[in-house]
């Protein structure tokens, strides 16, 4: 499988280089040159096959001759070694908990991908890479766990002091040996802003290769198909279900998008979204006018210019009433976010994340208006990552897991600095 970059003004690369580039020369995303399709038989059959090997034929083809079949079987073993249970919550509504690896969101999927495709391309090369990330939460502990003790790689997070949990904070900074936290004097638009400088540093990307880690990376986002899979083998409706994702950045619900256009079966799709209202205003206008982010409880949704919904335009081949036709977007403010958790927790004893509490408002009001069509939302996050709004509504602490409870006692070690890329660039050069 080749890969073209969106923008279309730089050259064709392979599964391989498209994941080491990250982006492409041109500042694209890069996209598949086809989308493979899974035959009918191979769909009616899901039920008899294991995780393993439905996340290996789902990604085998995207992947092609860049990773021997012995080493690409091992990769996707170890990406989904963890439950993924799709979870009945109401008569028509079900959660597909993806919380149960090892971070506790479903980035670690993509992250634990990732991290081994990019561990297996550097085996034997003498280069280094230097993966840089800018972390508002998850991703940064998901890249940092995925990518530890990685050889060929280190690993460079920055992330605004005091501005993400107290949970969060601990998963990038108590690791150690190749994963360096770099806690900025500043916020979070500050610390991507310093990324980008990096990248366009030539001095700095002369002595370093560096990497994004973030859901624009093809071996980030593909795998993500992998549980709109498992999520159809569990699912026991008459007809396919609508498949709500909270959103932010795009990327979660552009993989569940591809699989269906790989032949995975749905009804619907909707992107819930927290205020951050760019999609939805597309949707209605066929205007994309990126915003500034607004915060929200639910944080890792707060993006103002979300970079893969190009690739979902991409998908539907730029046919605006097929898109229109297939994908609908909601706005859920903080106060239904907090109302939602309290009510499911008292109707049906289920405890939702903020980012959960988004997507199952948004599925309920859609089958509100759809009464013969059923449907799963993904719960993308633990409760327990967000402690206070969670407890504040259900009147409950939410027990930690037990993964946690040592990561809690392990200390935490960063390097602060100042909001300013200088401070940034010599921690990289003297790196080595
Ligand atoms: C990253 C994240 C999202 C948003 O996913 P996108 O792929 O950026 O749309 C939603 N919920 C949680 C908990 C996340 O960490």
């Amino acid at each position: 499988m080749n890969y073209f970059s969106i923008n279309k003004q730089a050259p064709i690369v392979d599964f391989k280089q498209a994941t080491i580039n990250g982006q492409a020369p041109d500042k694209g995303l890069y996209f598949p040159e086809y989308i493979p399709r899974h035959s009918e038989e191979w769909i009616a059959t899901l039920k008899d096959k294991s995780n393993e090997d439905i996340a290996f034929d789902v990604i085998k083809p995207f992947v092609g001759g860049a990773i021997p079949q012995n080493v690409l079987q091992e990769i996707v073993e170890q990406t989904v070694n963890f439950d993924m249970p799709l979870v009945p919550v109401t008569d028509s509504i079900s959660s597909l908990e993806l919380f149960h690896g090892p971070t506790l969101a479903f980035k670690d999927v993509g992250a634990r991908f990732m991290s081994r495709c990019l561990g297996y391309f550097l085996r034997d090369s003498k280069q280094q890479v230097t993966v840089l990330v800018a972390t508002s939460g998850d991703t940064g502990g998901a890249v940092a766990n995925g990518f530890y003790d990685v050889e060929g790689v280190q690993v460079v997070i920055l992330y605004p002091s005091g501005k993400v949990s107290p949970v969060q904070e601990k998963q990038l900074t108590t690791l150690g040996k190749n994963i360096h936290a770099l806690e900025v004097k500043g916020t979070f638009d500050d610390c991507q802003h310093i990324v980008k400088q990096a990248f366009l540093d030539q001095e700095l990307t002369q002595k370093h290769f560096l990497t994004s880690a973030n859901s624009i990376n093809v071996a980030r986002w593909l795998p993500q198909q992998f549980y709109y899979f498992f999520a159809h083998k569990q699912w026991k409706g008459e007809h396919p279900p609508v498949i709500c994702v909270p959103s932010g950045n795009f990327g979660n619900i552009c993989a569940g998008i591809l699989a269906y256009h790989t032949g995975m079966p749905a009804t619907h799709f909707i992107a819930a979204c927290n205020v951050n209202d760019i999609v939805s205003t597309y949707l209605s206008t066929e205007k994309i006018v990126p915003k500034q982010a607004v915060a929200t409880l639910s944080n890792a949704m707060d993006v103002g210019n979300p970079s893969n919904f190009v690739r979902i335009i991409e998908l539907f081949g730029h046919q605006f009433p097929q898109l229109k036709g297939m994908l609908s977007s909601t706005t859920i403010t903080d106060k239904e976010t907090l109302d939602t958790i309290k009510q499911v927790y008292e109707s049906h004893q289920y405890i939702l994340d903020p980012h959960g509490a988004v997507g199952f408002l948004s599925l309920e009001r859609h089958l509100q208006k759809n009464k013969n069509q059923k449907g799963y939302f993904l719960e993308t996050a633990h409760p327990v990552k967000f402690p206070t709004a969670v407890e504040q509504m259900t009147g409950r602490e939410v027990a930690i897991p037990q993964a946690l409870s040592y990561l809690l006692k392990a200390e935490k070690k960063s390097v602060v600095v100042e909001a300013s890329y200088d401070e940034v660039k010599e921690f990289l050069w003297q790196m080595g």
